[in-house]
């Protein structure tokens, strides 16, 4: 029995031809490679190569920048510093989302200033998020965008808009949070859809790294 591995989330497959996609990620056929177990490459190495060694061609040094750069990626990659900044929005919005319904359902206004409070310190960690995620999914995944990709984009570009929204709302309306104003369903409404925005990039991010186990 041949064994194959989707070359953007890892899967394996066993039998004697590839699957027509992948059952994680939706990789075609193409991008099965067979696993020769002995000459295997660790995945991280054989995707870190092409960027971190100088290319045959060209003989110029990397700059400082490029220095930093590969180093940083190195770090994302080998630390796992995605799941980790990720873990922010999704611990902190959803406690944001209920503190808004706590202060909507019986006006207690520190509620809503510690709502206030966590969605502006999710905005700053977003660029942080987002940098890290973006080189996996470059590095790892090889800028693959097969639909969980495409669900994960959409889902972050998603949850950002709707953060800046909610954030500039609330500073331009500080009233909007309380139960006598008339536009707080909708706030809450968009908070809902914000929190289950990024839950929905992290349940596909769940998908990418333990989707291909075994049970
Ligand atoms: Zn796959």
């Amino acid at each position: 029995m041949k064994k194959w591995e989707c070359t953007v989330c890892g899967y394996i497959h066993e039998g004697d031809e590839p699957p027509d996609e992948c059952p994680v990620c939706s990789a075609d056929k193409s991008m099965f490679v067979e696993v020769i177990e002995d000459v295997k490459v660790p995945e991280e190495e054989a995707a870190l190569a092409p960027e971190s060694m100088p290319s045959p061609m060209t003989h110029t040094p990397p700059t400082f920048l490029a220095k930093v750069y590969a180093f940083t990626s190195t770090l994302i990659l080998r630390h796992h510093l995605h799941p980790i900044t990720v873990h922010t929005p999704n611990g902190v919005l959803p406690m944001a989302l209920i503190f808004i319904l706590i202060t909507v359902g019986f006006g207690a206004p520190l509620f809503e200033t510690a709502a206030l409070y966590s969605c502006v310190f999710v905005l700053l960690t977003m660029p942080a998020v987002i940098f890290t995620g973006y080189e996996v999914w470059q590095k790892r995944y090889r800028g693959a965008l097969t639909p969980i990709f495409k669900i994960k984009i959409g889902s972050a570009i998603v949850s950002v808009l709707l953060l800046v929204v909610l954030v500039v709302w609330r500073v331009l309306q500080p009233e909007i949070v309380t139960k006598a104003s008339s536009g707080r369903w909708l706030f809450v409404l968009l908070a809902i859809v914000l929190v289950g925005a990024v839950g929905l990039a992290g349940h596909m991010g769940g998908k990418l790294v333990f989707g291909g186990r075994k049970e």
